[in-house]
């Protein structure tokens, strides 16, 4: 047994109530004792004094993408350097698991392949066991991917599913709830996905209820059909009993920035109504994404590995493409190339596509056509379309909370380059909330009960007696961001400390990563 007292910070207990100065006991993986500073002499504890220094529950990312990153890079430096705890992963449609057919086997070892991962596991559970075996340093919980799912049961083809393929999927979701993912997510953007209708998702979403899990949804469009894609979710949401949360909830495109208004009055009448509805953002307004996602149909309709196929070994389709893109009239000035490994791209990375076309002497469009040839599976981009004024609206509202929408990445770049959000979403959100006139103890709710509350983490998101000891030391006015497009590793500075399960799991001042000692949610139903 060992006991820590963390002495006079300046505690955020992560309810939305005043600070105050108070000292925190310690004893293992969980908080014994919470008292305002000075009150108790705890004996025979190992006494850390935080004068001068905050102290809040530890950051939960709903939204994360770290199902294989976890595995490659388990100390997950860009989430625990910017104070996360927990991240949610499985978002979007995509999960690492159930693999039941070879086919589906194949796709992620492709789409993993800058991990050097093979995945060999079948079930969330054996998924879970490989993934304790590497020993992240924050904590993990899963959701279980509609678009996963659904190549289990039909491949990732356009087709309607026949009512033994949909009993199928309903019995491995279920299978999936039952050992330990908190929910089903879908991106109804992407394939097989987008081949869903309204019934395969009812249908799941009753299972999903059933399991008192969450539904978490990447819309079936962010922009022209916004208000379709969220009247659909809510829809849905009402009718199965599944708790709703909209993932990176934006208005993409210039043209539908004023569909807020009408898409936030939508969710306030249902969550009006009972529906229980929340949502998550990142705090910039340049979105990343596969670079595939500038080409038009029928590209948009195909996996990265059939587009590089077809352009590989297509040359007509290849010229009509980029004749689509040269007329399509897209900025590229708001293209920023961010990962590749087309040699195309090599020297190219972290410029807009405007500016890499002209180091490289070729026109955006021809740029982009030859890198997507090379390596459409491995390029992504960010692309900015968002509203500034539309985001810190977003971001104010009591019912969102803050997710990166990235996977946990190392310091170097060994893995890639990261969206900057993937090192600096918290302290960006929090600066900007702070600018907006939010209290710093309404902003900590928004990071810590609230996402824990929605996800069911009974035993996170709050400093009291009985709850895991997650804990964020930080200083206050220090607290920012130093990643950027240009340097997206950079960690953030000001944060000095992350425990994770009691441990001392970050230490800031040296930005050293120093126990690993994060758990799986589900494992306990393993032991
Ligand atoms: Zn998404």
């Amino acid at each position: 047994m060992s006991r820590t007292l963390l002495a006079d910070g300046l505690l955020y207990d992560g309810s939305g109530s005043r600070p105050y100065p108070a000292d925190i006991l310690i004893e293992d993986s969980r908080i014994l004792q919470v008292e305002p500073a000075g009150k108790v002499v705890f004996a025979g504890a190992e006494v850390k004094k935080l004068s001068g220094l905050s102290v809040s529950p530890g950051w939960i990312d709903p939204h994360a993408h770290s199902d294989a990153s976890l595995l490659a890079a388990p100390e997950a430096f860009g989430k625990i350097s910017q104070g996360i705890t927990t991240e949610i992963s499985g978002n979007c449609g995509l999960s690492a698991f159930p693999i039941m057919t070879e086919e589906v086997r194949e796709h992620l070892r492709v789409l993993y392949s800058s991990y050097d991962l093979k995945p060999e596991w079948t079930d969330f559970r054996s998924y879970a066991a490989e993934l304790a075996a590497r020993h992240p340093a924050i904590n993990a919980v899963f959701l279980c991917g509609h678009n996963t799912l659904r190549a289990n049961a039909a491949g990732y083809r356009q087709q309607e599913l026949t009512p033994t393929q949909l009993e199928y999927m309903n019995t491995l979701l279920a299978e999936t709830l039952s050992q330990g993912a908190c929910g089903l997510s879908t991106g109804l953007l992407y394939t097989p996905g987008c081949f869903a209708d309204e019934n395969e998702l009812l249908a799941l979403l009753r299972t999903t209820a059933d399991h008192d899990g969450v539904y978490a949804t990447h819309l079936r469009s962010e922009g022209d059909r916004l208000e379709e894609a969220v009247r659909e979710a809510v829809s849905l949401a009402e009718r199965s009993g599944a708790a709703l949360q909209i993932s990176h909830l934006k208005t993409a495109l210039p043209r539908n920035w004023h569909k807020l208004e009408s898409v936030l009055s939508m969710i306030q009448a249902a969550r009006q109504r009972g529906v229980s509805i929340h949502a998550d953002r990142y705090p910039y307004t340049f979105s990343q994404t596969s670079l595939s996602i500038v080409l038009d149909r029928p590209y948009d309709k195909m996996t990265d590995r059939a587009i590089r196929e077809v352009l590989q070994n297509d040359p007509s389709a290849y010229d009509q493409a980029l004749r689509q893109l040269k007329d399509s009239g897209r900025d590229w000035n708001r293209v920023i190339l961010s990962r590749s490994g087309a040699s195309a791209a090599s020297g190219l990375i972290g410029l807009t596509a405007a500016e890499a076309a002209k180091r490289a002497g070729k026109t955006p469009p021809e740029l982009v056509m030859e890198i997507l040839r090379e390596d459409a599976p491995g390029s992504l981009a960010a692309f900015g379309g968002m509203s500034e004024d539309n985001l810190k609206q977003i971001l104010k509202l009591e019912w969102v909370c803050c997710g990166t929408d990235e996977t946990a990445r190392p310091a170097d770049e060994s893995l890639g380059r990261s969206h900057p959000r993937g090192f600096g979403s918290f302290p960006v959100f929090i600066r900007m909330l702070g600018n907006e006139g939010l209290s710093m103890e309404q902003i900590i709710r928004k990071i810590t009960s609230l996402p824990a509350g929605i996800f069911r983490l009974t035993d996170r998101g709050l400093i009291r007696p009985g709850k895991n000891a997650d804990l964020v030391v930080f200083q206050e006015e220090e607290l920012d961001s130093q990643a950027d497009f240009h340097s997206p590793h950079r960690p953030a500075k000001g944060i000095r400390s992350v425990y994770v399960n009691g441990v001392p799991a970050y230490d800031g001042l040296s930005q050293k990563v120093i126990t690993r000692a994060g758990r799986i949610a589900g494992m306990e139903k393993l032991q």
